[in-house]
């Protein structure tokens, strides 16, 4: 029988020792099968495939950034105390990343996916004097930024989701959402004499419970949790990713339709874009950034441009995955009937090139227009390059 290399034996031992074993037990079965086979080397080959084991940095197998589920050799391992390891379960033990830091050398850490929080609002404790008028700000500017209090204030970041529930009096349910646009930071609390934890929410829902129907908690998913999982103690803490999808959908459809606007009166194109002057920015709709809609729309069309066929996977590999901006195509707004959104009929992925290049007019070009205007015909890659300096 010809001798494997000794990450592959590694790999039939952990398989063979029932998913979980001492670095000494991998060893024994190891030198058991295999003679004589060098106990350092078995060890160092342990810590390469183990997927969060700080020192698998110095070898370079772990030198070129990847993430644990790219489906590389050298990944299948998780060690759960000193000396041992179990097989390695991305659902049970997340992405492991190993990137470039600052200085350019190799590093790892647990890859950050965005996580969705409940932030809680009970008008008994706190009187939100400003709601009317924020509601309406929203509406009329399509922008409104608030300042949330957030118990998870380590770990909340940038990007994470947010949800508000409304708790203590009727109606109680959701009444807006958005996302984290800040990390926390501490102000003095709306009672007390104290300082407390923020962050700021960037919404892109908010209703008057007081006018608005909201989305009421019995009727959403939970689970097999109690009721009361909606009705938190505390605000700003993590939702169970098991009932992420089943919140998003509901929320989109109870929202969808509703006479939510997403831009200035008046205007016809939802997108509010920023690519001119100060900012290169596109801002995304309310429509483009929602997780269901834009899940509806990649699922359909796949993640690859609609206009250059730009693939972020195929180009930069495992970063890549999921990459896309979601573009809202131009509705003209007929009726005054509320808008309705229908994913695969409105909305399609593009780079934020194109996406960019879209919204050049104040009426956005279409798909076809702008890809008739393509100069060079697929080095779209190197324009997407020189476009980065
Ligand atoms: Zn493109
Ligand atoms: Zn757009």
């Amino acid at each position: 029988m010809e001798r494997p290399v000794v990450w592959q034996m590694i790999k039939e031992a952990i398989e063979a020792l029932n998913g979980s074993a001492s670095y000494s037990e991998i060893e024994d079965y190891i030198i058991g099968k295999w003679g004589d086979v060098n106990k350092g080397t078995i060890e160092k080959q342990i810590i390469v495939v183990t997927v969060n084991h700080t020192s698998r940095i110095h070898y370079p197998e772990n030198h070129k950034p990847r993430l644990s589920n790219s489906n590389s050799n050298y990944d299948f391992l998780y060690r759960t105390s000193r000396g041992h390891v179990v097989k390695y379960d991305p659902v049970k033990h997340g992405i492991w990343e190993v990137f470039l830091n600052d200085a350019g050398k190799p590093a790892m850490r647990k890859y950050n996916e965005a996580v969705s929080y409940l932030f809680a609002w009970n008008p008994a404790d706190f009187a939100w004097a400003e709601l009317g008028r924020q509601v309406e700000e929203l509406r009329e500017s399509g922008k409104l930024v608030i300042r949330w209090r957030c118990q998870s204030h380590k770990k909340v970041k940038i990007g994470d989701r947010a949800f508000l529930v409304r708790l203590g009096t009727e109606p109680k349910g959701i009444m807006a959402s958005g996302y984290v646009t800040s990390n926390s930071f501490k102000a003095r609390h709306w009672k007390k004499d104290k300082l407390t934890d923020y962050v700021l929410l960037d919404l892109d829902i908010l209703l008057n419970p007081d006018t608005d129907p909201i989305l009421k908690i019995e009727d959403l998913n939970s689970g097999d949790y109690p009721k009361k999982i909606w009705t938190p103690d505390a605000s700003g803490n993590p939702i169970k990713p098991e009932l992420i999808h089943d919140l998003e959908e509901k929320w989109f459809m109870f929202t969808d339709g509703a006479n939510i606007s997403t831009a200035p009166s008046g205007s016809n194109d939802p997108c509010r874009n920023y690519t001119e002057g100060q900012s290169s920015e596109i801002i995304l709709t309310r429509f483009e950034r929602n997780p269901y809609a834009r899940g509806a729309c990649l699922e359909h069309y796949g993640y690859a441009c609609s206009v250059c066929e730009f693939d972020f996977k195929e180009y930069y590999g495992e970063i890549g995955q999921n990459f896309i901006h979601v573009h809202h195509l131009t509705q003209i707004s007929t009726a005054e009937k509320p808008y309705e959104v229908d994913p695969v009929k409105d909305l399609r992925p593009v780079c934020p090139n194109c996406h960019a290049m879209l919204h050049k007019r104040k009426i956005p070009y279409n798909i076809a227009e702008l890809k008739s205007m393509i100069k060079i015909k697929k080095p779209a890659y190197s324009v997407t390059l020189d476009n980065q300096e």
